[in-house]
């Protein structure tokens, strides 16, 4: 079966009064158009992956995530759409939410696996697996470097030139395909980073690893609001105000923080007037059925 989706993802312009005052002109690409569940960037980083894993005649994606994983979730949607069995090892006690009803409802396997032994991904991996010739180890978040390759391609679908593109990080796959098409294509744009975990500084060993070459590039790392899946009422409210204005859902663990960084470094001019900026809708809107409550409406 030939591995490969037809990319929707379109660019659109967001407006706002602020961006007038600044002088900016802001897009964002749609990746989260790409596929209802194999969302953004996701399938972007699967892509090769599982080309990769039919080069093999592996049979079986096996891969590790938390409890409201968009990788897991589109890791099982892929497997069933190109024909792979999948198996989830899913980080803390065995639960049941939204996220991973739909993994198990594209036919994905699940373990549970404590924080111990979480810790070491392929000592659990060949526990279950070591005398399996068919399974295919896709590590956690899709971090790898043919997940890079995959995430650069988002550079050969752009039909106009940005001085910014701006991308939320969390393993820094993404960040670093796209940093590597914006060299493979030698363009002028800088590539500004924005870590939803906490220190998010610690992403740079991360990002230079799968880089081609080395690239300056900024990281703006205080829009974690607490760390990795922590919200506060203000990202709530940003989020809630960005939908209603625009039209366009988003959730607040990845692209809320990254709006939010692009609307906070434009109230502080951080962007020169005329910068034309390109925000990365990186998808996963599955995750907002985990943070329900957080609205309180
Ligand atoms: C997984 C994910 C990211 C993080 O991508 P990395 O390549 O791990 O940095 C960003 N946005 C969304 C919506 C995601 O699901």
């Amino acid at each position: 079966m030939n591995i490969d989706l037809e990319i929707y993802s379109p660019v659109h312009q967001i407006h706002d009064k602020l961006f007038d005052e600044q002088g900016l002109k802001v897009f964002i690409k749609r990746d989260d158009l790409i596929h209802p569940i194999i969302s953004g960037n996701k399938w972007r980083k699967l892509k090769y992956l599982l080309k990769e894993a039919q080069t093999q005649n592996k049979t079986h994606l096996v891969t590790f995530g938390g409890a409201y994983s968009n990788h897991l979730l589109a890791t099982s949607a892929a497997a069933a759409k190109f024909g792979f069995k999948s198996t989830g090892f899913v980080r803390g006690e065995d639960v049941n939410n939204d996220t991973l009803f739909l993994c198990r409802l594209h036919g994905m396997n699940l373990i549970f696996a404590d924080r111990e032994s979480y810790r070491d991904k392929q000592a659990m991996f060949d526990k279950y697996f070591a005398k399996d010739g068919g399974v295919f180890f896709i590590d956690e978040g899709g971090s790898s470097a043919l997940g890079a390759k995959g995430c650069s391609e988002l550079i050969d679908e752009l039909d106009d030139a940005y001085s910014h593109i701006i991308c939320a990080c969390g393993t820094g796959t993404t960040a670093a395909g796209i940093i590597n098409g914006i060299t493979q294509h030698k363009l002028p744009t800088q590539f500004d980073g924005v870590p939803v975990l906490k220190n998010g500084e610690f992403l740079r060993k991360d990002i230079d690893g799968f880089l081609d070459k080395p690239t300056p590039y900024n990281l703006h790392t205080d829009y974690h609001f607490g760390g990795y899946g922590k919200v506060n009422d203000e990202l709530i409210r940003f989020v809630k105000q960005f939908v209603v204005n625009t039209g366009i859902l988003i959730e607040p663990i990845y692209t809320g923080k990254m709006l939010s960084a692009l609307y906070g470094l434009a109230a502080k001019s951080y962007f020169s007037p005329g910068s034309k900026i390109l925000a990365i809708h990186t998808g996963g809107i599955w995750g907002l059925l985990g943070m329900k409550e957080k609205f309180k409406i």
